[in-house]
């Protein structure tokens, strides 16, 4: 396993934004929850937020004490039938929040258009560029410096190309085999257990920016 730590460690000084891909990465593999609204919708509350229909759940026990790092999303387009329900990484949430207050942007790129995601960059205060089938141009037209100041998080075969081109590139230890060959180095975490928090971590301790 190729670590990501030394690599972070050397480059981190030259890169000024993080990009994410977000199934995979910072969602756990395969646990896309797509409900029917029409059966599914009256069980459980949602809020109108940022043009969604969003609600966040937290699953805690008896005491209302938090049961994982986990917190739960379940959103849809006005009007849409169809509602989706995502998991994310509290700690991943954390440190997005952290990089963007000390001027280090943070992107979420996905193939998916998913309302979920889009409620999550806009409460952590990401960019989302959602419905991104080809990532690396998309991250050619909207990256404010070069592709060499980026580092990039990414798990899938359709990550390749922006895993070769970018600054530090990162595979979560359970991506496809393909995006391990492509990336610099790889997490310990698995997708959706903390991959983002355990990367962002080296990239502030070597660039001085960790809470003390
Ligand atoms: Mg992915």
């Amino acid at each position: 396993m190729k670590s990501i730590e030394p690599v972070i460690r050397e480059r981190a000084y030259h890169i000024r934004q993080v990009w994410t891909d977000v199934d995979g990465v910072l969602t756990p593999q395969g646990t896309l929850a797509i409900y029917d609204v029409l059966y599914s919708g009256s069980h459980v509350a949602f809020e109108s937020r940022d043009g969604l229909c969003v609600t966040r759940l937290v699953p805690c026990d008896e005491y209302g004490r938090p049961l994982s790092n986990s917190i739960e999303y379940f959103a849809g387009y006005p009007g849409a039938q169809i509602m989706e329900g995502y998991r994310f990484d509290t700690r991943d949430g954390m440190v997005v929040k952290y990089l963007v207050e000390a001027g280090v942007p943070v992107y979420f790129i996905s193939g998916r258009d998913s309302p979920c995601v889009r409620a999550r960059a806009s409460a952590l205060g990401a960019v989302p560029l959602l419905g991104a089938r080809d990532k690396l141009a998309v991250m050619q037209e909207h990256a404010t410096c070069s592709l060499d100041e980026i580092l990039f998080i990414g798990d899938g075969i359709q990550d390749c190309d922006a895993l070769r081109a970018t600054g530090i590139s990162v595979a979560p230890a359970d991506a496809a085999p393909e995006a391990v060959l492509a990336a610099q180095g790889v997490t310990h975490a698995v997708g959706g257990s903390g991959v983002l928090s355990e990367v962002a971590t080296y990239f502030m301790k070597a660039r001085g920016m960790w809470p003390e």
